[in-house]
């Protein structure tokens, strides 16, 4: 078993990064080379814009490289909290960005001919306990009534044409949701962000970032330091860099892979026969699908703890287990990749994107940006390019979260939390 993300293990590197120091001048900087910043320098690239993007280390090689490969529809937390929170229409207005985002991605995989997998099969979540299916027969019929027309609502007996396990009780279908090869769609984006003219430098992280007169700011990295008239923070967690700011309002949360081998067809039958995206109704839940070379790619919040190898095998450990008892049929199947990636979250779980002293700036999406990282970045780049009304996120308070000023010491009282609403739903 290797730990690292199956993603990125097979994928054609990177080839067009530029060689030796960065310009001193330039537009745009984009700061964090994932999807978000790469959509943001491709689209401005494509407008002729003379981009920079400085990217601590390997293109879409963190969050965006090390996810569960869901593309899924729909905000991160449940449409009926949302509108109760914010109002029904803002709640729908917020719903309906996230199906622009994966008509946005499909549009960049057919425009830009990326060679990723892509494939609307759909998202269905499945009750995990005997208990959640009123419940998630309710969210169901107030999804379909304002947002997903064509949700389908299916008991114990008829997920087994979806999904073979005893460990559901229900589930709902929405057909929308799409999923692709995360690790070949990172490249192709960056491939064609530079392909349209954008500059990209890998591990050349911002270590600095300067205002000076007339609204331009100068980044300092190893490789140089570049002027621009503007800069765009895509910088996921901002786990590294002059971005305390950032820090104090989201939470770095990890979350946890594994990759089994390819699964025979036989197996598949017994298991994932309707290959969507799966997703479990508890808190501390699982998410999975299968690959186009039918492997199965099992997460889950394993453990509230950050991703480094040693961190990543304890919780594939746990998420073999989870998987064995999920699904019997493979409790002998071998597994081949573990790991671990973090999570930029925000306390409502919607993402926030502006303007913070004189810098832009697209974070916290709050582990279900896959599809809203490319549309927001797009968003953003066509702001800098002047479009005023470009950010849909435009003044959405962006707080402090209070007692958070260092490493996230919350988080196991978080994760003992969510244990204990689980234990009790
Ligand atoms: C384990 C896991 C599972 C997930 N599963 C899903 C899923 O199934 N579906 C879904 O929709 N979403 C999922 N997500 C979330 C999704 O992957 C992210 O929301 C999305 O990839 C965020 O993209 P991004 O470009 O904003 O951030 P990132 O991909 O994190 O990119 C930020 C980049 O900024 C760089 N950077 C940071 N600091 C600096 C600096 N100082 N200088 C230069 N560069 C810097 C980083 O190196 C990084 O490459 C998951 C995330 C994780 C971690």
């Amino acid at each position: 078993m290797q730990i690292k993300p199956y993603w990125t293990d097979t994928r054609t590197p990177f080839s067009s990064a530029r060689e030796g120091r960065v310009p001193a001048r330039a537009s745009v900087v984009v700061v964090g080379g994932g999807f978000t910043g790469l959509s943001a320098a491709r689209t401005l690239a494509m407008r002729g814009i003379d981009t920079v993007l400085v990217e601590a280390g390997e293109v879409a090689a963190a969050a965006s490289g090390r996810n569960g490969g869901h593309c899924n529809n729909g905000t991160a937390s449940d449409l009926a909290g949302l509108a109760a929170s914010l109002g029904l229409e803002e709640a729908k207005r917020l719903y309906g960005l996230y199906d622009s985002a994966v008509d946005f991605v499909e549009e960049t995989v057919r425009g830009e001919a990326i060679d990723c997998d892509f494939v609307r099969n759909g998202k269905i979540k499945l009750a995990a306990k005997p208990s959640h299916v009123d419940g998630l027969k309710r969210a169901g019929e107030f999804l379909a009534r304002h947002v997903e027309p064509d949700l389908v609502f299916l008991d114990r007996a008829a997920l087994q044409g979806e999904v073979r396990s005893d460990a559901f009780h229900a589930g709902i279908v929405m057909p929308r949701g799409a999923q692709m090869h995360m690790g070949r769609f990172g490249v192709g984006l960056a491939e064609a962000a530079a392909r349209h003219g954008a500059a990209i430098f890998d591990n050349a992280p911002a270590t600095g970032i300067e205002r000076l007169a007339g609204g331009r700011h100068r980044v300092t990295t190893p490789k140089g330091n570049v002027t621009a008239d503007a800069v765009f923070l895509a910088t996921g967690p901002s786990l590294q860099g002059p971005f305390r700011w950032i820090r104090r309002r989201t939470i770095p949360m990890g979350s946890f892979i594994v990759a089994t081998e390819p699964l025979s067809e036989t197996q598949v039958a017994a298991t994932m026969t309707g290959r969507r995206n799966c997703v479990t109704s508890k808190n501390i839940g699982n998410y999975f699908r299968l690959t186009a070379d039918n492997r199965l790619i099992f997460g889950g919040r394993a453990r509230f703890a950050l991703s480094d190898p040693a961190s990543d095998a304890k919780s594939g450990a746990i998420l073999r287990r989870a998987l064995a008892k999920i699904f019997p049929a493979l409790a002998e199947i071998g597994i081949d990749y573990t790991w671990g990636g973090v999570l930029d979250m925000t306390p409502d779980r919607l993402p926030r994107a502006g303007v913070h002293d004189g810098l832009h700036y697209a974070v916290g999406l709050s582990g279900h940006g896959a599809q809203f990282s490319g549309f927001i970045g797009d968003r953003m780049a066509r702001l800098i390019a002047g479009e005023a009304d470009a950010n849909p996120l435009d003044g959405k308070a962006f707080k402090p979260i209070p007692g958070h000023i260092g490493p996230p010491w919350f988080l196991p009282f978080v994760g003992a939390w969510y244990r204990f609403l689980d234990w009790r739903s």
